[in-house]
């Protein structure tokens, strides 16, 4: 399994940049119609970092990713995917595989959950990575190939990403709507699951 931390920088920063007027849409619904921009934005000034990153190794390179997101974002998405991004650099050792990897996704996860005071079930993109984190633990126990293990991962966020849908949200401020919220799908969620789908797509096994 090869991984290029450079490539899949480019890969997620570019999914979020060609898909942040559909994020606006869904932020329209629910929220005050800023997750594209807010992620646009976030995302330019970390592929304007590129080469600085891509210089580090992938600890650093995903806490710097991170920190840019922090300084760059606003709205509540700024600070909860810097949060992310730093946590799991921070656990992510140098020379890493993919029990190295899920172990760093679970520390970004809580980070988020640190930051945001949630947990899964309240309509957030804690809803699609809850989900992958625990797919890609039950794939790795059952030493599940490479391949197979992407395809959970890819076929998994696609389904939490639909399961936000009914949800009601009790946190951010979708949740000022209360059972409006029902109905439409998390933008924050999205987003995430386009980050999964960006970073499958450039795993090779
Ligand atoms: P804002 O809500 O400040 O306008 P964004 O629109 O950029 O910020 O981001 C909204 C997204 O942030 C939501 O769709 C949701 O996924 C996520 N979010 C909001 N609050 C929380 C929270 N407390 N914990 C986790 N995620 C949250
Ligand atoms: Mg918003």
């Amino acid at each position: 399994m090869t991984i290029e931390l450079d490539r899949m920088l480019e890969a997620v920063a570019g999914t979020i940049v060609h898909h942040a007027e559909e994020l606006t849409g869904l932020d329209q619904a629910i929220g005050d119609g800023d997750h594209g921009a807010n992620m646009k934005r976030g995302f330019e000034a970390v592929l304007a970092a590129r080469d600085e990153i891509a210089a580090l190794s992938p600890g650093p390179a995903l806490q710097k990713i991170g920190m840019t997101l922090v300084m760059k974002v606003g709205g509540a998405s700024g600070p909860l995917y810097g949060s992310f991004f730093m946590a799991m650099g921070k656990a992510l050792p140098d020379d890493c595989g993919l029990e190295d990897i899920a172990a760093a996704l679970q520390a970004g996860i809580d980070g988020i959950k640190k930051r945001g005071k949630a947990d899964a079930g309240e309509k957030t993109m804690l809803d699609v990575w809850v989900p992958v984190s625990e797919a890609l633990r039950t794939a790795l126990q059952e030493q599940a190939a490479g391949a197979a293990i992407r395809q959970r991962v890819l076929d998994t966020a696609a389904a939490a990403l639909q399961s936000t849908k009914p949800m009601l949200a009790t946190k951010g401020r979708a949740s000022y709507l209360g059972e409006r919220s029902i109905g439409h799908l998390d933008p924050g969620a999205r987003s995430s699951q386009l980050m999964i789908a960006a970073v499958c797509e450039c795993i090779e096994v």
